[in-house]
């Protein structure tokens, strides 16, 4: 059973790299940046109180996110384990993590960090689009669509997260190193982190995780 966790800054690539051993492992990718996402499209209570965070690029409450974790893996599609991107992200979802886990005799078996410097996450970050159909990520700079503006795989239109802007993303910055760095050391204390430099190829970096999980 694997229980993976995917932790990074904000543009690291780690829903991308989480989406392709999803695919490879045939186990569910559980984002929590995704779960509030489709709250805040449907206007459910979670929607609603998730949304304002969001755009000012601050943490949603731990108490909210605990539960939603929470609720999730015990269903009937986690019971071969389960990838989580972009929980937890800080100590205390950490710890209620590994306590939720303990309770069931489970573990974390692995977590990845994928890394990458400051100034190419602003860059990844702003030229960011996504299918709001088939969820496939591109990007203006890096890896553009063949016809500006619309999915390769679905062609519906591209969308620009509401969250993707220069302020927004300051601050998902700053509160990533003050809330999310001290769990990171807390993995490495404990032997599970594995390091993953997320400024390599996406094909490379799967290639990477891939042979750790076969370790
Ligand atoms: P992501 O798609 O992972 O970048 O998440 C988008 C936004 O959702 C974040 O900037 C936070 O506002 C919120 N969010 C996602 N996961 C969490 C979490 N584990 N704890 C707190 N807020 C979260």
């Amino acid at each position: 059973m694997n229980i993976l966790l995917f932790i990074g800054p904000p543009g690291s690539g780690k829903g991308t790299q989480a989406i392709l051993i999803h695919q490879e492992l045939d186990i569910p990718h559980i984002s929590t940046g995704d779960i509030l996402r489709d709250a805040v499209k449907e206007n459910s209570e979670l929607g609603k109180k998730a949304k304002k965070y969001m755009d000012a690029g601050d943490l949603v409450p731990d108490d909210i996110m605990i539960g939603i974790i929470r609720e999730r893996i015990l269903k009937e599609d986690c019971r071969n384990g389960y990838i989580l991107d972009g929980f937890p992200r800080t100590t205390l979802q950490g710890e209620a993590l590994e306590k939720m886990l303990d309770d069931n005799n489970q573990s974390i078996t692995r977590v990845f960090y994928i890394d990458v410097e400051d100034e190419v996450l602003v860059k990844r970050i702003l030229g960011r689009q996504t299918c709001p159909q088939c969820g496939a990520v591109f990007n203006k700079y890096f890896q553009p669509p063949q016809e500006e503006g619309i999915c390769d795989n679905c062609e519906f239109k591209l969308i620009t997260r509401t969250d993707d802007n220069e302020q927004s993303i300051q601050n998902r910055l700053k509160k990533y190193k003050a809330n999310t760095l001290p769990l990171i050391n807390h993995f490495k204390e404990k032997d599970l982190l594995v390091n993953i430099d997320g400024s390599q190829t996406i094909e490379d970096a799967k290639n990477q995780i891939l042979s750790y999980l076969e370790r």
